[in-house]
């Protein structure tokens, strides 16, 4: 499988993902425009996607829904109330969505997707599990608190999308208002650098081969801080040589694949 992270952030999210001749995106977070300059920097064929899936309303995964969609023809996937939340903020959307169950997988071609809830504070939130029969991506940002549905679920994954979204201190002394930062911290926030590790330690398994870190904030994070946190939580569980990336807001990732 191919997987690309287009941008991650606070700013825009969208992930492309490729396998069994089959590609789709995971958020559309990014203006049209600026999803095909970046799909165009990775040298990757924008017609090839024919799929959207969204993990939930907020704007920074779907403000380009509309136009974007529109652009490559692709169908949209979402639950019941992500659907409702993304038709009521874009209600020119031009096509309606194909629904899924959070708990239920789905196919899209030879593609296996598994959906499952996660906390935050949107409608219906989802993380994701892509397997195109050998190999298995998950995907698990905006989530509030490390549960142990996202900790089975990773377990047996190849490749971990995992968000690691503020350092707790770095975050407190950020002057933001107490109550953003209390949204944040909470337990359908965020996760911090030290929940995405224990995520890291209770489900990292010997088929990890790969961990891009996302979602980081620009303001009360950084790569050094969140990929240290990482790997040392890594290193605890003795399995250190397990490659840690980390996804950027500005930046189109290499094409990894695995
Ligand atoms: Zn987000
Ligand atoms: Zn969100």
């Amino acid at each position: 499988m191919k997987i690309c992270i287009l941008a991650s952030g606070s700013k825009g999210n969208c992930i492309y993902v490729a396998g069994g001749g089959t590609a789709l995106l995971i958020d559309a977070g990014l203006s049209a425009r600026e999803t095909l300059q970046r799909l165009a920097l990775a040298r990757i064929d924008p017609q090839e996607i024919r799929s959207i899936l969204f993990t939930h309303d907020h704007s920074d995964h779907r403000k380009g829904a509309r136009v974007l969609s529109k652009r490559l023809e692709a169908q949209l996937y979402a639950n019941d109330a992500t659907a409702a939340g993304i038709e009521l903020c874009d209600p020119a959307l031009h096509s309606g969505f194909n629904i899924f169950d959070s708990c239920s997988p789905f196919e899209i071609a030879d593609l296996r997707i598994e959906p499952f809830p996660v906390p935050h504070d949107a409608g219906d939130p989802v993380g994701f599990v892509i397997d195109d029969g050998r190999t298995r991506i998950g995907v698990v940002t905006d989530i509030g608190q490390a549960t142990e549905l996202s900790k089975e679920k990773l377990h047996n994954c190849d490749l971990v999308v995992l968000e690691s979204n503020h350092d707790v201190e770095l975050l407190r002394q950020s002057g933001r208002p107490w109550s953003l930062i209390q949204r944040i911290e909470g337990r359908c926030g965020h996760l911090s650098n030290d929940e995405a590790a224990e995520i890291i330690t209770d489900s990292a398994s010997g088929r990890w081969r790969k961990i891009v870190l996302a979602h980081l904030s620009e303001d009360c994070n950084s790569s050094a801080l969140a990929s240290s946190t990482a790997v040392a939580a890594l290193e605890r569980i003795r399995l250190g040589s397990i490659p840690v990336r980390v996804a950027s807001q500005h930046i189109v990732s290499k094409i990894i694949t695995i």
